[in-house]
């Protein structure tokens, strides 16, 4: 009765090779294939590299299934409770957060389904009682679930949609002892669907085949498209930073920032402010302070935070986390500790709320297509008496 389509073909980032690389906490790239490391957010907990989509599969690994417990026949005019199954399939024991969960059928708007839970441990279920609208024709209905999901640490946060696609035939109004078969391909219906016949479920259990005492597991699929336009990923209906997009670094004195590419740290943030870099085993990653051509105007930097404030990419976003007790500034807005906002093509980071043109980052998004390739960030210092 269910037709499964073949599970998508898997991702070509990571290879075994990364997986191997990355047991050395300090390597930053695979030395066999030589693609850049992008562990997850928890790779303290889960030692997890991110795909291709930038998912983590240790810590992001949801399952869905339908009860076929309470499945009877659905003829026309009915409604049908669909007992769905919520599964947080995560081997190391990080908990999923669903955030929503949203049904849409044939040619309706999505509808947002009550949650009775959020958190999901792993290896536990809960179950979510969807229900179809009236079904007023006979023959196959299409039902897409969509399901948000959230995995977090510490601080930080990465939401992704999954769906999957439930197709259900409806018999004759009236009473019929002819029960249609429907043997349709998954693929004939679109990849990824399940058919989920309760006539049938039922009669296969008066007869005696316990074939359906299992819930049916549905295929649930990555919705990028769908993440990005409901605004949980990327830039609201236009672009995404990867955490592979490029940094570049204009402006600093030599030694003061990395190297040009991706953020290369294991947490996936850097540090910014004005204690020493990490290279001299210091405390931050890009060193801020007032300087030109390499000397310091230290009586205007030490209004700079040692720790000043933090980048990192989130939600195909890049993002900035206000660690100064004194606050910050982009554009004209300033910004408490402990913030996260997220930068935008054109800002302009002021570090010191009150003298704000002392020093300044500028932010730009280099664009192809809906990717943002490379972001450059230029430090800018303003003339003052001690540097002139
Ligand atoms: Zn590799
Ligand atoms: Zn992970």
């Amino acid at each position: 009765m269910i037709e499964m389509a073949p599970s998508p073909s898997s991702t070509s980032y990571p290879e075994k090779c990364c997986f191997r690389t990355s047991l050395d906490r300090n390597a930053t790239f695979c030395d066999e294939c030589g693609a850049p490391l992008m562990r997850c957010m928890a790779t303290d907990e889960c030692g997890g590299l991110l795909d291709d989509s930038g998912r983590c599969p240790v810590c992001v690994a949801p399952g869905m299934s339908l009860n076929a417990g309470s499945a009877s026949s659905i003829r026309v005019g009915g409604t049908l409770a669909l007992p769905l199954i919520v599964s947080n399939a995560s081997p190391v024991g990080r908990p999923l957060f669903i955030d929503e969960i949203w049904i849409r059928g044939d040619h309706s708007e999505l509808k947002k389904i009550d949650l009775p839970f959020q958190r999901l441990m792993s290896g536990s279920t809960g179950e979510v009682g969807l229900r179809t609208g009236v079904l007023d024709t006979e023959g196959l209905h299409r039902f897409d679930i969509i399901a948000v999901v959230a995995t977090r640490y510490l601080w930080r946060e990465e939401r992704y949609a999954f769906t999957t696609s439930i197709a259900i035939p409806v018999a004759p109004e009236g009473p019929s002892e002819i029960v249609q078969n429907y043997n349709i391909q998954a693929d004939a219906i679109g990849a990824g669907m399940t058919i989920y016949n309760p006539t049938r479920i039922q009669q296969e259990r008066e007869a005696g085949i316990a074939t359906h005492a299992e819930p049916i597991q549905l295929t649930l699929r990555r919705a990028d498209t769908l993440e990005r336009r409901l605004g949980h990923r990327g830039y609201k209906g236009s672009y995404a930073v990867r955490r592979s997009t490029c940094l570049v670094w204009q402006g600093f004195d030599k030694g003061q920032a990395p190297l040009d590419g991706p953020i290369r740290t294991v947490s996936g943030v850097l540090s910014l402010g004005r204690a020493s870099n990490a290279p001299e085993g210091g405390l931050n990653d890009v060193r801020l302070v007032i300087s030109q051509d390499g000397k310091i105007d230290e009586a205007a930097s030490v209004h700079i935070s040692r720790r000043h404030f933090q980048l990192f990419i989130q939600n195909d976003r890049f993002k900035l986390r206000v660690e100064s007790q004194n606050g910050i500034r982009i554009n004209e807005k300033a910004h408490k500790r402990g913030v996260v906002l997220t930068l935008n093509d054109g800002d302009v980071i002021h570090p010191l709320v009150r003298t704000q043109d002392a020093v300044s980052v500028a932010v730009r998004f280099e664009i192809q297509h809906d990717e943002v390739d490379r972001i450059v960030l230029t430090r800018r210092v303003g003339i003052s008496g001690s540097l002139s």
